[in-house]
C-alpha cells in the first residue's frame, strides 16, 4: 500500500482465539488497517457482529447454509459484504489482488491450502497457523522464496526468536550471525506438577484450562501433552532453517520469556511480555514499525521471579515423538500432525483418554508409512493414511 491507503487484510480464522486478537489490534488502528475478508469455519454469529463492525468487503464461511443466513443478514443490516462459502474461495480470498497482508489463524490442516495460496500470490503472511508449516515444511518455505511472499511468525515463540535474531538472519543464516542455539521456552502446562498417575483420568475440561493463556481447545491440549512445543520445534527449524539439535527446549512456567537466542560469545537475547498474543501480533502487523497493542505493561514487581527446568520425557512423550519425527524428515511430521489432530479430536469427544493420545500418534506413526514429501500430493496423502489409520485406532481403543 501507498502511504496514506490502509493496509488490506485478510484474516483466516476471523472467529478464533487468534482472529479475534487481531481484530483487536486492528480496532486500535482503523487508519492503518482495513479488514478485506473474514473466514471462519461455523460461528455464524461471530461473524455477523465483526461484519457489522469492521465492514469487509467479503465474508467467508465453510458451510453453505449458514453462509446462506449470513447473506440474509447483511442485506438486512444493508452491507456490502459479499458472502461466499466453501474451502475454495479461502483460497480465492487469501490470493485476492486487492490483498497485502493475510493472517493465517485457521486451526489445523485446514488451514494449509488457503495459506499456501497467500504464499504463491506473494502475500505477506502473518502465520499462527503451525499445523500447515509442519504439515509441508519444505514446499511452504519454497512457495514463500520462490513467489516473494514475507513471512513473519505469531506463534508467540517464534515471533520471540525472530525479535531476537540480527536483521541479516534471513540472507546469512543463523551460523554466521554467530549464532549458538535457539532456547525454546514453555510453560509446561495445566499438568506440570500433576502426579503421572493422575494422568489417565485427566478430563478435555481440565486440559483445557491452561494456566497463562486462553486459546482455543486443540492448541489448550497440544499445550497439555506438550505436543504444542513438539509442534513449535518443527516450526522453528522451517522458518529458521535450523536442525532439531540446535534448538533447546526449557519449561518456563511463568510465560514471559516467550524464546531466546544464544549467541557464540556469552550472549542470551530474550524477548520478555505479559503472556497476551496481542503482542506477537502487533509486532508482526506493524514490522519493522511498533504499534500500541493494548497490551498490559510487564510489571516485574508482580512477577518477582522467573524459573527454569528441564521437560520429563515421562510426562511429555508428545514432545519426543514430534522431534524424532522431524529427524526422520519426509512425510513423518505430516503423519504425526494428522495422527495428533485426531487423538485431540476423539479426546475431546471423550473417546480416549489422555494418556491414550500419545500412545495413538505413536501407534500411527509406526504404522504407516514414510515416504518423501517433496510434493503437495505427497503431503495431502500422508495425512490422508495417517487419518485413516488414526481413527480406526480410535475405534479400537477403549478408555
Ligand atoms: P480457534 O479454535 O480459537 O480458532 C480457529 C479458527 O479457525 C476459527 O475461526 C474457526 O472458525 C476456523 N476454522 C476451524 N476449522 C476450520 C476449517 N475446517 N476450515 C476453515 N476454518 C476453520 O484456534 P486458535 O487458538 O485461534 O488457533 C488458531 C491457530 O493459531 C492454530 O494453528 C494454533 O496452533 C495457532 N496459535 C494459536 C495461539 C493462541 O494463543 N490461541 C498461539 C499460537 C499459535
Ligand atoms: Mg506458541
Amino acid at each position: 500500500p501507498t502511504d496514506n491507503t490502509p493496509e488490506q487484510i485478510c484474516i483466516l480464522g476471523a472467529t478464533g482465539s487468534i482472529g479475534t486478537s487481531t481484530l483487536d489490534v486492528i480496532r486500535r488502528h482503523p487508519e492503518r488497517y482495513q479488514v478485506f475478508a473474514l473466514t471462519a469455519n461455523r460461528n455464524l454469529e461471530q461473524i455477523k457482529h465483526q461484519c457489522v463492525e469492521f465492514h469487509p468487503t467479503y465474508a467467508v464461511l465453510l458451510d453453505s447454509k449458514l453462509a446462506h443466513e449470513l447473506q440474509s443478514y447483511v442485506e438486512e443490516k444493508e452491507l456490502d459484504t459479499i458472502v461466499l462459502h466453501g474451502a475454495e474461495h479461502l483460497d480465492y480470498v487469501a490470493s485476492h489482488q486487492s490483498v497485502d497482508t493475510v493472517m493465517a489463524a485457521i486451526v489445523g490442516a485446514a488451514g494449509l491450502m488457503p495459506t499456501l495460496a497467500a504464499a504463491k500470490a506473494g502475500k505477506k503472511i502473518l502465520l499462527a497457523n503451525k499445523e500447515a508449516l509442519v504439515m509441508s515444511g519444505a514446499i511452504f518455505m519454497d512457495a514463500v522464496k520462490k513467489h516473494g511472499a514475507t513471512l513473519l511468525p505469531i506463534d508467540s515463540e517464534h515471533n520471540a526468536i525472530f525479535q531476537c535474531l540480527p536483521e541479516h538472519f534471513v540472507e546469512q543464516g543463523i551460523e554466521k550471525c554467530g549464532i549458538h542455539n535457539i532456547v525454546l521456552t514453555g510453560s509446561g502446562g495445566p499438568f506440570l506438577n500433576k502426579d503421572l498417575s493422575e494422568f489417565s483420568s485427566i478430563t478435555p475440561e481440565q486440559a483445557c484450562a491452561h494456566p497463562n493463556w486462553d486459546m482455543g481447545r486443540k492448541i489448550s491440549v497440544d499445550s497439555a501433552t506438550m505436543m504444542n512445543k513438539g509442534l513449535e520445534l518443527i516450526e522453528a527449524c522451517w522458518l529458521f532453517d535450523v536442525e532439531p539439535a540446535q534448538i533447546e527446549v526449557v519449561l518456563h512456567p511463568q510465560s514471559i520469556i516467550h524464546s531466546m537466542v544464544r549467541y557464540n560469545d556469552g550472549s542470551v537475547l530474550a524477548q520478555m511480555g505479559n503472556p497476551d498474543m496481542r503482542t506477537p501480533i502487533a509486532h508482526a502487523m506493524a514490522f519493522p514499525e511498533r504499534i500500541e497493542a493494548g497490551v498490559k505493561p510487564l510489571d516485574f514487581m508482580e512477577i518477582s521471579q522467573l524459573t527454569f527446568d528441564r521437560p520429563a520425557k515421562e510426562r511429555y512423550p508428545c514432545l519426543l515423538l514430534a522431534s524424532e519425527a522431524m529427524e526422520l524428515g519426509g512425510n513423518s511430521p505430516a503423519r504425526l500432525n494428522a495422527a495428533n489432530e485426531v487423538a485431540v479430536e476423539a479426546f475431546l469427544d471423550g473417546k480416549i483418554g489422555f494418556t491414550q493420545i500419545s500412545e495413538l500418534i505413536q501407534q500411527t506413526l509406526t504404522s504407516t508409512r514414510y515416504a518423501e514429501a517433496s510434493t503437495l500430493e505427497a503431503v495431502l496423502d500422508a495425512d490422508k493414511q495417517a487419518r485413516e489409520y488414526a481413527q480406526q485406532l480410535v475405534e479400537q481403543m477403549t478408555i
